[in-house]
């Protein structure tokens, strides 16, 4: 299902602009829009899922699919020293866009914890 008021949804669908990296049936990568790193691209998928708290097992494949993508770009974006790959779910974890996305993020060292 698309949400036509959704910018990821209209990102997938190309009514909006990104510079895509990657993309299958099911998951688009592209690059973020602000980016917090030399690298930071944005791994969604196609259909409106709200977050990785409203995914099910009926998603276990897709989010396959998403982990094996950054695998794929980590690579192919030379990210040999390192990376990390995130998902920020609703307002504590800080999550600002209602559509399922991980964020993989590297070219830099990262301090842990997060903010
Ligand atoms: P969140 O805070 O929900 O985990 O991450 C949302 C991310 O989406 C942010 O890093 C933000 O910069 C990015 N973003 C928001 N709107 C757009 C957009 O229209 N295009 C792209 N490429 N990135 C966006
Ligand atoms: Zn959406």
């Amino acid at each position: 299902m698309i949400d036509p008021n959704c910018v990821f949804c209209r990102i997938a669908a190309g009514e909006i602009p990104a510079q895509v990296v990657a993309d299958s049936p099911r998951v688009v990568a592209f690059h973020d829009l602000n980016p917090v790193a030399p690298v930071h691209v944005l791994i969604i998928p196609r259909d409106h899922i709200e977050s990785l708290g409203a995914a099910g097992p009926q998603h276990v494949g897709l989010i396959g699919e998403m982990v094996t993508t950054a695998q794929e770009l980590a690579t192919e974006l030379e990210l040999d020293a390192g990376w990390r790959f995130l998902t920020n779910v609703g307002p504590d974890g800080g999550q600002s866009v209602g559509h399922l996305h991980f964020h993989l993020i590297g070219g830099r060292r990262m301090s842990w914890p997060p903010g």
